[in-house]
């Protein structure tokens, strides 16, 4: 009786309700999730492994039956980057113990591991000079602030740093603010013939505390980092991940729903939240259209972008190349803040009907996460993640807000980012509620007004 009172349900439910009954029967975005931090695992563009995580989508796609699944190339990324297996970093003496390390991407490794004697970086050109013999095959302790985007070298001491890395030092250690380690870099002038061969490499703040502690208590400190860091010879070629459900009506007009597939890699992280959960949600919610049965009037075309992580690349690239078609994209909607719930959308007020219907209808399939749209005059849709590109060039563009118990900062481009810190139940709703506000704009009686 349950079954046959749920068949009854849904098919005289609303498209959007069939999206949820769907959804609620069985949803697959932890699968997706699962197999892309597993089996794919971190994926910087211009990595071995977003190939991979392009070829799974790709995959993904058509095991759906989105035959028209392909992928779209909008760069040669000059040398490739690859975290290889064999990442570890240990105080050897006065006692051995583990550290947590990450290096930007793009930086030199060492070649298997290193050992040496821990010094603290000379504070001037002359205590260099008095300590020269000890820098040779050394790892020297820099206090150098550490952001986000790796170590920030004060201007009146890179002189000093340039003569100490010429010192024949192993490398240069630094120290985090806590115990997250966070990983940026770029190929932006490099080349696999010409890269940087200074090691820099920074460990968690207790870390440092604990070699500089050993230090200045003048105990001989040794510590050891195999640090696997690969250049693959370019050029690489990276890709947005496309795939659509043509418009019975309005085949011509288009709403953008997606996120990106690239990420970080610092040793342990999997890209898992940032952005695997918004790539796994964009599947699931093409999964769940296509599955239940409903035609949208428009075309929603599902893309997973690259180059994020470097500033909006293969999003930027994308709008470049399609240009001419622009003006009959509906919306671009975006999913990249991790694994908490979809909770609300800003943007103009005249955008409310587009939204809070669907938000409404969420709201009643899932209780416990509330969602609402907040009509703004100054809206401004800029930064943040690929739907900015679509907003650079006048396309009406949200970024889904989120609500729930992750802790984004704990995991945002940190070793931290795992499948584990992932939440089933938000996920779950993100990947409804994607594919119910992209079918109700695609279904809307006009495409969404512009500025
Ligand atoms: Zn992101």
């Amino acid at each position: 009786m349950i079954a046959l009172s749920l068949l009854l349900a849904t098919s005289f439910a609303s498209p959007a309700q069939k999206i949820i009954n769907l959804s609620i029967a069985d949803n697959r975005v932890m699968q997706h999730l699962h197999e892309l931090c597993y089996d794919v695992g971190a994926r910087p563009t211009g990595s071995p492994e977003l190939q991979k995580a392009e070829k799974w989508a790709l995959a993904k796609f058509k095991s759906f039956g989105y035959n028209n699944a392909h992928l779209e190339k909008w760069a040669d990324v000059p040398v490739g980057f690859q975290r290889g297996p064999n990442n570890s970093a240990k105080m050897i003496s006065p006692r051995r113990a583990e550290m947590q390390f990450s290096t930007n991407c793009w930086m030199p490794g060492t070649q298997g591991p290193l050992q040496g004697r821990v010094v603290i970086a000379p504070k001037s050109m002359e205590e260099l000079v008095s300590m020269k013999s000890s820098l040779n095959g050394a790892w020297v302790l820099s206090d150098a602030p550490v952001s986000m985007r790796g170590a920030n070298i004060a201007k009146e001491s890179v002189d000093l740093m340039k003569a100490i890395e010429a010192s024949g030092i192993n490398g240069v250690v630094f120290g985090s603010k806590s115990d997250l380690l966070h990983t940026h870099g770029t190929w932006k002038d490099k080349t696999f013939e010409n890269h940087p061969t200074n090691v820099q490499v920074t460990v968690r703040k207790a870390d440092w505390d604990m070699l500089a502690e050993n230090v200045r208590a003048g105990k001989d400190t040794v510590a050891e980092f195999n640090i696997d860091n690969r250049w693959i010879k370019g050029p690489i070629e990276v890709h947005n991940v496309v795939a659509e459900i043509v418009g019975t009506e309005f085949p011509d007009q288009i709403v953008v729903l997606g996120g990106h597939l690239d990420s970080w890699n610092s040793p342990g992280s999997q890209g898992a939240n940032d952005n695997g959960t918004g790539s796994s949600s964009t599947l699931e919610a093409a999964r769940l259209i296509l599955k239940s049965g409903v035609k949208p009037k428009r075309t929603i075309r599902f893309i997973l972008f690259s180059g994020e992580e470097q500033g909006l690349l293969g999003s930027t690239e994308y709008v470049k190349q399609h240009l001419g078609e622009l003006y009959r994209i509906s919306a671009c909607i975006v999913d990249d803040g991790g694994s908490n719930y979809e909770s609300d959308a800003s943007g103009y007020a005249s955008w409310t009907p587009f939204f809070q219907p669907s938000f409404d209808l969420m709201t009643k399939a899932f209780p416990k996460m509330p969602m609402t749209f907040h009509p703004s005059t100054n809206y401004d849709a800029s930064g943040g993640s690929d739907q900015a590109s679509f907003w650079a060039k006048g396309v009406p563009s949200v970024f889904m807000g989120k609500a729930g118990t992750q802790q984004y900062l704990h995991i945002w481009h940190t070793q931290y980012d795992r499948y584990e810190e992932a939440v089933p139940e938000y996920l779950k709703q993100v990947a409804t509620s994607m594919a119910v506000v992209s079918f109700n704009i695609a279904n809307a009686d006009s495409m969404m007004p512009r500025k």
